[in-house]
């Protein structure tokens, strides 16, 4: 696999929002969203290291939770050699919406899939069958930037059934009670929720 990073720290985002969690993020991504905070790990470049290292790495911190993010890791060829060797932990798995996760499905581990809004310039790459897939035990996040961003993502929920909990985040520097305002005066049954690490840490790699 190619890796960029593992490290542990709080969940940042999410129904987890809060623990203690070690991070695997791999290298390579597909998509190129406006906002992206992360494109140090755009490339998929560098060593490859075997599952083996990386079980190894992620053991030597003291939390049973990991959070396999990217770049988008489903373009990794061994992510799934990977994920079936695992053991011991509860997993989860950040992919960006435009690649089929119907094999992540199939497995015991929480699938928290991004579905672009406009802001992010990339709301055309998003395959439409994945909304269909996620299981109850599933999260679907829309960042939103703006008020079109959130008119698209309400669109987008109208018009398919979903069974994963939803999470409204405004992007970093966006206030959100504007977001809160808004989503309980049009009484939607989403959860709204900033990304806490960059409250406690700022816009900093790594975290
Ligand atoms: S999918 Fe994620 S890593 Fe890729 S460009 Fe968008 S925000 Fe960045």
């Amino acid at each position: 696999m190619h890796i960029c990073e593992i490290f542990r720290s709080l969940q940042g985002e999410g129904k987890d929002i809060g623990c203690p969690t070690v991070f695997l993020r791999t290298r390579g991504c597909n998509l190129r969203c406006s906002w992206c905070d992360t494109s140090y790990a755009w490339e998929m470049e560098g060593e490859e290291v075997s599952p083996e290292y990386i079980y190894g790495k992620i053991g030597e911190y003291s939390t049973d939770r990991l959070c396999i993010t990217g770049g988008e890791p489903l373009l990794q060829k061994d992510l799934y050699q990977l994920l079936d060797g695992i053991q011991g932990y509860r997993v989860s798995v950040e992919t960006n919406g435009s690649l089929d996760i119907s094999k992540l499905a199939e497995r015991n581990l929480m699938i928290s899939m991004d579905y672009k809004t406009p802001s992010s310039g990339m709301e055309d790459r998003m395959l439409n069958a994945n909304l269909g897939k996620l299981r109850s035990c599933d999260q679907l996040k829309f960042v939103i930037a703006h008020g079109a961003d959130y008119f698209f993502a309400t669109k987008i929920l109208g018009s398919n059934e979903v069974l994963a909990e939803v999470i409204f985040q405004p992007v970093w520097g966006v206030d959100i009670s504007t977001l809160a305002d808004k989503v309980l005066d049009d009484e939607l049954d989403v959860r709204v929720l900033p990304q806490l690490h960059k409250y406690i840490w700022g816009d900093l790699k790594g975290f």
